[in-house]
């Protein structure tokens, strides 16, 4: 199947237009209608008739019109009782009409040209098919009436029917020539609405690739500091409450050391999803750095951070470490408060400066600034 089979195969919308088809036939009927009694009220007000204005009106308004709504009405019938295959019925009935206009006005010169206009509203369907199949529907019904209606038989000469043949062929090529190009652009337009999501992915993966350390899948360093920029101003605006942990492995040095690099990292990756298992999702968790991890607690009380950050630190502590023969994995921790008007800096230094006191005061603990007390 092609492309364009494709697309022709799955005609987007198709019961609208064939209702939408079905209006625009009802609307030539009513435009037929209007013209025809102009013409007939043109011909008696200035006493050009040839014939009597009872028999006119029978032969030129009311059979041509009976016939025109009759066959729509048909149309209409069987297309509400059929969900698919509506669409042909309806492109023969664009045939039929032109049949019944050339056939009660085949005295009017190039009227067979009319056999032009269902091929043209064909191409509203966007299928080739259809196309085709009115083009050889009119060109069938033409030959007919050449056939068989003395009218037409008599007017028109050998010059006059390849003359319309040819402009049915011309309608044919412009019709293909639309729908090719119609087709083109459409799929023009999904080329670039695909690309364009395609980009929008990239972006979208870029973005959480810049802003995640590769290893913990936790934030990054830069992302950190951008986060707790963020928050210390709304801190400062709206008094919300703040608390900054900085986490740091004990002795990692010797993990690294004693069972190399490979088994360091899988440490770092098991302290940060202990991390992120235990935070809520108001907070905050990076890798600020080597084996040092921050967190930022928001709209919690400095107790229940630090519940939370002692939660963390006793599960990593209980957690059976096969890779490091069961000797278990520690962590020491400083806790600070944001103080309204303290800024980031000293925020961080007063954090830093926790850490500093629970390693010096045997590691393994948790040191709350300003209380200075070690709980370990
Ligand atoms: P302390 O208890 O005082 O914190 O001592 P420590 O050994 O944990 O601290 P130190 O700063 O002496 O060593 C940190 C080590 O972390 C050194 C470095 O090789 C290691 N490290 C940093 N980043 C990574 C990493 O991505 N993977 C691994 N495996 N090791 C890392
Ligand atoms: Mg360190
Ligand atoms: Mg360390």
């Amino acid at each position: 199947m092609t492309k364009m089979d494709k697309i022709e195969s799955h005609p987007f919308g198709i019961h609208n237009w064939n209702r939408k088809i079905l209006n625009v036939y009802w609307t030539i009927t009513v435009i037929y209608m209007a013209a025809n009694a102009i013409t007939i009220a043109y011909i008696f007000g200035s006493g050009l008739e040839t014939a009597p204005l009872a028999e006119v009106i029978l032969r030129s308004f009311l059979l041509p019109l009976g016939g025109m709504i009759v066959c729509n009405i048909l149309v209409e019938t069987f297309n509400k009782k059929r969900q698919r295959g509506g669409g042909n019925a309806i492109i023969a009935l664009g045939t039929v009409l032109s049949g019944i206009v050339v056939a009660f006005h085949s005295n009017t010169n190039g009227i067979q040209l009319v056999f032009l206009l269902p091929m043209l509203i064909s191409i509203f369907y966007f299928q080739r098919r259809k196309v085709a199949l009115s083009f050889t529907l009119n060109t069938f019904v033409f030959f007919v009436l050449l056939a068989f209606h003395p009218g037409l038989m008599a007017r028109l000469n050998g010059n006059d029917i390849v003359l319309t043949l040819a402009v049915l062929m011309a309608g044919l090529v412009i019709a293909n020539g639309i729908l090719s190009r119609g087709i083109e652009m459409q799929q023009h337009l999904k080329k670039t609405v695909e690309a364009q999501q395609d980009l929008l992915v990239k972006n979208v993966m870029m973005d959480k690739l810049s802003k995640t350390d590769a290893l913990t899948e936790l934030y990054n360093h830069k992302t950190f500091h951008e986060y707790l920029d963020k928050l210390i101003e709304h801190a400062e605006k709206n008094g919300l409450s703040l608390q900054l942990a900085i986490i740091d492995i004990d002795n990692f040095k010797k993990i690294n050391d004693t069972y190399g690099h490979w088994i360091g990292d899988i440490i770092l990756r098991q302290v940060a999803s202990a991390i992120r298992g235990h935070i809520a999702t108001d907070d905050f968790a990076a890798r600020y750095g080597g084996e040092e991890f921050t967190v930022i607690f928001t709209d919690k009380t400095l107790d229940q951070a630090y519940h939370i950050v002692e939660s963390i630190r006793h599960a990593i502590e209980r957690t059976n470490q096969r890779e490091l023969e069961g000797q278990p994995v520690t962590i020491s921790i400083g806790l600070q408060a944001y103080n309204r008007g303290a800024g980031k800096e000293s925020l961080f230094k007063d954090t830093d400066a926790s850490l500093y006191k629970a390693k010096r005061s045997g590691k393994n603990r948790t040191v709350i600034g300003h209380r200075a007390e070690a709980i370990g």
